[in-house]
């Protein structure tokens, strides 16, 4: 049985679109769970926990499934907002937990397969700390720091962001992100799949999944 997660889960509302957005991937692609393990690297009784909403995975398992179905992160937790109109969006109102971990994310501008890019704003609770497996080949992220300090594991390396400083690196190798701080971090995420075969399938494409991600603003 997969491990219980120590911490809060992410909101139901949150939950349900990951089951659903799983269960059509899964569908769309013939997968069965024998399939999705093997492709994720997730095993088949945390997948069906997923689908039926009654486990919150963890952001390294919800990248795991990201990755072995070729979908950005960003599919998981809201539908695409489409380019060819202005799109104002507010942080402040979809910032949520998409995972059971200390981390809220508010997908700014959801994966746009014309675009090839994914921003997400990034909120990394005090004492928070992840390390990422390779993403697909060619990604490449960009981190901005938009309020307090945060520090990147690149290369092997943890190197310190404060306010209005950035990176960029190549995030199809391991990389990681912590705040060892007392106040939460709060970074913009900008991924790029630039030049990767993305399935058009992994659009989402019911607008009434609009406005599933609640409020839900850590400590501040
Ligand atoms: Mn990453």
């Amino acid at each position: 049985m997969p491990k219980k997660e120590n911490v809060a889960t992410a909101t139901p509302a949150v939950a349900d679109h990951l089951a659903a957005t799983l269960r059509r991937l899964r569908a769309e692609r013939g997968w069965s769970l024998d399939r999705a393990a093997g492709e994720t690297g997730v095993s088949k009784a945390m997948l069906g926990q997923i689908e039926r909403a009654e486990s919150s995975p963890t952001v390294a398992t919800l990248w795991r499934i990201a990755s072995g179905f070729r979908t950005p992160l960003s599919a998981f937790i809201q539908p695409p907002v489409h380019h060819e109109k202005p799109a104002f969006r507010s942080a402040g109102a979809l910032r949520d937990r998409p995972a059971s971990d200390a981390m809220w994310v508010a997908p700014l501008f959801p994966y746009d397969a014309q675009l090839g890019f994914e921003m997400l704003e990034l909120t990394l609770a005090p004492g928070y700390e992840r390390h990422s497996e390779a993403h697909l080949a060619g990604v490449v992220e960009h981190v901005i720091v938009v309020r307090g300090a945060m520090e990147v594991l690149v290369d092997g390396c943890w190197h310190t962001l404060n306010e209005g400083e950035a990176v960029r690196f190549p995030a199809d190798r391991p990389h990681g992100y912590r705040n060892l701080g007392s106040e939460p971090a709060v970074c913009h995420n900008l991924i790029c799949y630039t030049g990767i075969a993305v399935p058009e399938a992994a659009r989402p494409a019911a607008d009434d999944l609009r406005g599933v991600i609640g409020k839900s603003v850590p400590g501040r």
